[in-house]
């Protein structure tokens, strides 16, 4: 129907030409490339095929070493509900008055900075939560540097604790453990530290190299040291953008605004964005009339690690979208209708995610090296027992990651970080829960389930054989 539309012919005609190529269509169906060529040559149109190709156009900043200078960390706060994870990021956000400046953080912008009394600083992401996180990643965004996952010391390791850790370690960034409520006189947090040592994850008092620390985000207390810590993390990372050149970043959130029109807020990466530059992000572009940082005071510069408003796209683009500096203002403009007009398009992603069932072609082309897999199960010894089994599976050739192991049901959650980690996931006696199904579909993740383990380990060895007869 489209098609018809773009040639001004009736739909019928193009239903009955494809009937005469042998193919029964509807007017909803879409067709592959070869069809639309030949089809339009019938009717005398020429087809050009916009591709990905868009993407290739925009320059992409490349920076010399000599010109990096060190940058902020981008922190983002993950944990459990109800551990205290927002009452963190409040904490952290009402201590913090810049020296010599009057007033705190006013704003809600999805991001802010703060500065230490010795100077340092720091940039959060103010979306707590792995959700947030993974989602990011899914879209091709890694903004956090370092993850702090905060456990309540009157509870224990709970299942988002450990999903927290899991897509913390999938993403590569490091954790500091928050040991939170310890103003609580039900609090233990040794209790929580063996829990974690249980985990293989042993922090410093423990004799290992996790950092964490105890805190109360309620009373404050430790919160310094906490932020310290983090600082420490980061100074190992060794953080550095180049400020001196065309902005970079990626969208945090965005937003209309009655009075003010869209406002999207943006974390600068590289470069320094200045009020007037032309923008593209996502299916958007604009002009940056105006920017606020999180204390509502207008600024001219945004430098690496820095979250901004800005006003001036004339659009909403969604969180974990790139923005990229344009000279010229058209060409942002061309790049954005284009991208609108490919997602238009494009019913499915571009981005295919690995199944079963590829593996072993994906092998045979020489570029599949790591497999990795979410597992969950119904009770801790089939997953364990599964665990130890797929790694086993390794060969030099491939290596087989287990990202993420529990107990429980599939998730929504699973589905997302088995997109931004392009992992498969494998379920023992249970099943998707909720929309699972319906999002794995979309994202075109491959969900396996099993009620035997032999079968399960049976499926990835074909697999990774190259040997496994194709799903029906
Ligand atoms: P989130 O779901 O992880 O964002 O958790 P919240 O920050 O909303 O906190 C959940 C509850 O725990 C709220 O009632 C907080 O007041 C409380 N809470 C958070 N931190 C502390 C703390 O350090 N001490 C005490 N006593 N309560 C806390």
């Amino acid at each position: 129907s489209e098609m018809a539309t773009m040639m001004d012919v009736p739909v019928t005609k193009i239903i009955s030409a494809c009937m005469s190529l042998g193919m029964m269509v509807t007017m909803n169906q879409r067709l592959d490339a070869e069809t639309l060529s030949i089809v339009a040559d019938e009717f005398g149109y020429d087809v050009e095929f916009i591709t990905a190709d868009i993407e290739e156009s925009i320059e992409r900043n490349v920076d010399a070493p000599e010109d990096l200078l060190p940058r902020a960390p981008i922190v983002t706060v993950m944990g459990h509900v109800d551990h205290g994870k927002t009452s963190l990021l409040d904490n952290i956000r009402k201590e913090n008055v810049i020296a010599g400046e009057s007033g705190g953080i006013t704003q809600h912008i999805g991001a802010y900075a703060v500065e230490l009394d010795g100077g340092q600083k720091l940039a959060f992401l103010d979306t707590p939560g792995h959700e947030a996180f993974t989602a990011m990643r899914a879209r091709g965004a890694q903004v956090t540097d370092i993850a702090i996952i905060v456990v309540a010391a009157d509870d224990d390791i709970m299942p988002q604790t450990k999903e927290a850790i899991s897509h913390a370690q999938a993403a590569g960034v490091p954790i500091v453990f928050a040991i939170n409520k310890i103003d609580k006189p039900t609090a233990n947090p040794e209790r929580i530290k063996e829990r974690l040592a249980q985990m293989n994850l042993l922090v410093e008092d423990w004799g290992g190299k996790i950092q964490s620390h105890d805190i109360s985000a309620k009373t404050g207390v430790g919160v310094k040291e906490l932020l310290e810590k983090v600082l420490l993390e980061a100074e190992l990372l060794e953080l550095k953008a180049n400020p001196n050149r065309q902005a970079d970043g990626t969208i945090v959130e965005a937003f209309l605004d009655k009075g003010r029109g869209y406002v999207s807020t943006v974390l600068v990466q590289g470069g320094t964005l200045k009020v007037g530059d032309y923008i593209l992000a996502g299916q958007h572009s604009g002009k940056v009339k105006a920017m606020q940082d999180e204390r509502g005071k207008n600024v001219q510069e945004a430098g690496p690690s820095t979250p901004v408003s800005v006003l001036g796209l004339d659009g909403a683009p969604q969180a974990g979208d790139k923005f990229n500096v344009f000279e010229d203002e058209r060409e942002a403009k061309s790049i954005a209708t284009k991208r609108t007009q490919l997602q238009r398009e494009q019913s499915v992603r571009t981005q295919r995610h690995i199944t079963l069932d590829e593996i072993g072609r994906r092998i045979a082309l020489g570029d599949f090296k790591e497999l990795n897999i979410i597992l969950k199960g119904d009770v801790d010894g089939s997953v364990e027992a599964l665990t130890d089994s797929f790694q086993k599976l390794s060969t030099e050739e491939i290596q087989v990651n287990i990202i993420h192991k529990a107990v429980g049901p599939i998730t929504e959650s699973d589905v997302l970080l088995a997109s931004a980690s392009d992992a498969i996931i494998i379920g023992f006696n249970v099943r998707p829960m909720g929309n699972a199904r319906q999002i794995a579909d979309k994202e075109e993740i491959d969900i396996r389930t099993y009620s035997i383990i032999y079968d399960a380990i049976g499926d990835v060895k074909d697999a990774m054989e190259g040997m496994l007869s194709p799903e029906m």
